[in-house]
């Protein structure tokens, strides 16, 4: 009962990328960057299993970003001239690659880290990937001149790499849609139909983590415009229900989120943010545990997963390594209190 997991990544040691960056550059070069991916890799192996935290996933330390990780692997995308775009409906500006022709993954994309992952864990593994719509929003397009053929191009390559990461022995694959709480509309309709299309053929545990951003002053400041209650999954959540995705994740602790929401995902387990990442405050397990109590109220507790509201990236190691700690403690709590 109540199994706990991060939402992806986690911060990049000050020897391995620049720190506190969401588009850090890699310090060492060649070969020894490599070696020191896999080598931050299990350092937060090593952190999540001893902090108790019970799926494990690679920190993403092999990614410069969340999007562009997977972005560099594909055929038919000028990394060389990027360009400025706002992203995430204008609330921040990125330096973005851009779409010249059709796409085709150049060869595997995450296969170094899965394999090194699985073999150095015995718990079992999540791996995160961009999702369709959060890609196409995180790109120019030069190519395709449509949002939604170019998800479904983007979902096949999807697909195929997924497909490929189960046969490397991943538990779970997630997809990654912090755009599904910006157009919400389009979300409930070809986002969810292109999650699908990446998702189509798994037979391990498929999911969807859906957020409103890395702590960073950008997110921040949009999330100040939104109000007291933040109605955003409303739209999405009846979709994902319909859907086959096994698993959602959400924020929760201290979001504007209704609760009540979460029941909207009837069916399906629901990864509960217990742990603030906009916030250096490390959470209390007595804090970590009533969040999942609220959240029992409308999802059972079979289905509960506690899990952070975002990833880590941007943050300090230690806050991180801190946080994961409560996040254990905290659903260890709430296991012999409800259990
Ligand atoms: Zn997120």
């Amino acid at each position: 009962m109540f199994e706990t997991a991060i939402a992806g990544s986690l911060p990049k040691p000050a020897w391995l990328a620049e720190t506190g960056k969401l588009w850090p550059r890699w310090l060492p070069e060649g070969a020894d960057l490599a070696q020191a991916k896999l080598d931050a890799t299990l350092l937060w192996i090593k952190a999540q299993e001893d902090a108790g935290v019970s799926v494990i996933g690679d920190g993403e330390q092999s990614r410069q970003h969340f999007v562009h990780g997977f972005l560099e692997r594909v055929e038919g995308i000028d990394f060389e001239h990027k360009v400025e775009m706002g992203i995430r409906n204008d609330r921040y500006k990125a330096m973005v690659p851009q779409v010249v022709g059709p796409l085709r993954l150049k060869g595997r994309v995450h296969e170094a880290e899965a394999r090194f992952l699985r073999a150095h864990t015995r718990h079992k593994i999540k791996f995160t990937l961009p999702g369709p719509m959060t890609i196409v929003d995180t790109v120019a397009d030069r190519h395709y001149g449509d949002s939604v053929r170019l998800a479904h191009a983007f979902a096949e390559l999807l697909n195929q790499e997924a497909l490929a990461l189960q046969a490397d022995g991943v538990d779970v694959v997630q997809f990654d849609e912090p755009a599904f709480n910006v157009y919400m509309d389009e979300a409930a309709g070809w986002g969810v139909a292109a999650l699908e299309r990446a998702a189509q053929g798994l037979s391990c545990t498929t999911a969807v983590h859906i957020c409103y951003g890395y702590g960073i002053q950008a997110n921040i400041d949009w999330k100040n415009t939104l109000g007291q209650e933040w109605r955003q999954y409303e739209k999405v959540f009846p979709a994902l229900a319909a859907s086959r995705i096994d698993q959602v994740s959400l924020e929760c602790f201290h979001s504007h989120v209704p609760p009540d929401l979460m029941a909207l995902l009837e069916g399906k387990d629901v990864m509960v943010g217990v742990i603030d990442v906009a916030s250096d405050t490390i959470e209390t397990p007595e804090e970590v545990a009533d969040t999942i109590g609220l959240a029992l109220k409308f999802v059972p507790r079979e289905r509960l997963i506690a899990c952070t509201n975002c990833g880590l990236a941007p943050m300090s190691r230690a806050v991180a390594e801190a946080k994961l700690k409560a996040l254990a403690a905290g659903a260890a709590l709430a296991r012999g209190r409800l259990g």
